[in-house]
């Protein structure tokens, strides 16, 4: 069956693909409450000869809209009969939410916490249990595009297992400006990937709900520079002009007073212990509180929406290595 001239799967399947070849797929997940399929589209350039399988995801989160273009970029890039091995690529995983325009699955879950979920659970359990099944099983190395939740913005950076040598490797690769060292056993698709054997980093770009250059300028080449340590593209890994800065943890800054919020510092910008990040007001104006940072770190991200009730983040900290 075909939709808009293109194959409907319900599963992926790469050996059966011919060598050489770039394919696009409709691959039926689930089914809304009225019958009707939800489609996911896949990307799948199979090299003309032998090697790794890279699968590339976007929108996990449905307002998470940089990693699509980094996608479409690197599929642009891409010459199969060059290529070595074989590139999946997933623009959209959460469709129900980026037609919503929403971070959340319908159900109000985040599918970047309950992964690997469950054949016979629910709503988003199921749905995310079958990308893994059905797309995320049949790759080696995943590479997962995500950018700042709304309301805030974040760096170029990182999130992988350090301890893990290959996944460090492709952190280091991705040029970003920071790398977080993270366990991730956390229900993230990372997490779940990593269970299956795949050696997999999550990659934050930017700041939600649009189309950054710059950032997907440096995600198209770090996503390249992957390929080329893979050896699935021909070239030297072009190591970074300036080297990511290592955080060996990270936490968020809450406000414990609700207000007008502004929050000082920059992101990528390293803080000394004791510097001033962030002030809050009443709705008259005056200042009623003022936060300095507890620690040294580097700004990974940061809260900007001015409206912030009592619990609301300023900073996302690095603790730098
Ligand atoms: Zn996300």
């Amino acid at each position: 069956m075909k939709y808009l001239d293109i194959e409907v799967i319900t599963r992926l399947d790469l050996a059966k693909l011919a060598k050489g070849t770039l394919t696009k797929y409709w691959l039926h997940i689930i089914s809304n409450g009225i019958a009707q399929p939800i489609y996911l589209p896949i990307m799948v350039a199979k090299g003309a000869s032998d090697g790794p399988v890279l699968g590339i995801t976007a929108a996990v989160h449905g307002n998470e809209l940089n990693g699509i273009s980094i996608i479409h970029e690197v599929f642009n890039q891409i010459d199969v009969n060059t290529l070595r091995g074989t590139v999946v690529g997933v623009p959209v995983m959460n469709i129900p939410s980026i037609i919503n325009q929403e971070r959340r699955f319908v159900d109000g879950e985040d599918l970047n916490r309950i992964m690997p979920g469950k054949a016979d659970g629910s709503v988003s359990q199921v749905y995310v249990h079958r990308f893994i099944d059905r797309v995320i099983s049949e790759f080696e190395y995943l590479l997962d595009l995500h950018t700042a939740s709304f309301g805030r913005v974040n760096s170029y950076y990182i999130r992988a297992d350090l301890k893990r040598k290959i996944t460090s490797r492709m952190a280091e690769v991705l040029n970003a400006e920071i790398i977080l060292n993270n366990e991730g056993s956390d229900g993230t698709l990372r997490s779940a990937a990593a269970n299956l054997g795949i050696h997999a980093v999550t990659i934050e770009v930017g700041d939600p709900n649009q189309f950054q250059k710059g950032m997907i300028d440096s995600g198209l080449a770090g996503t390249l520079n992957v390929m080329r340590y893979l050896k699935m593209i021909e070239g030297e890994v072009i190591e970074p002009k300036r080297p990511a800065v290592i955080c060996k943890k990270s936490k968020w800054l809450y406000a414990n007073r609700g207000g007008i919020l502004e929050v000082f510092p920059e992101v990528t910008q390293k803080i000394k212990k004791g510097d001033k990040i962030a002030i809050v007001r009443d709705i008259f104006g005056d200042i009623i509180n003022t936060y300095n940072s507890p620690e040294e770190g580097i700004i990974i991200g940061k809260n900007v929406h001015p409206v912030s009730q009592t619990g609301g983040r300023l900073i996302h900290l690095g603790t730098i290595k």
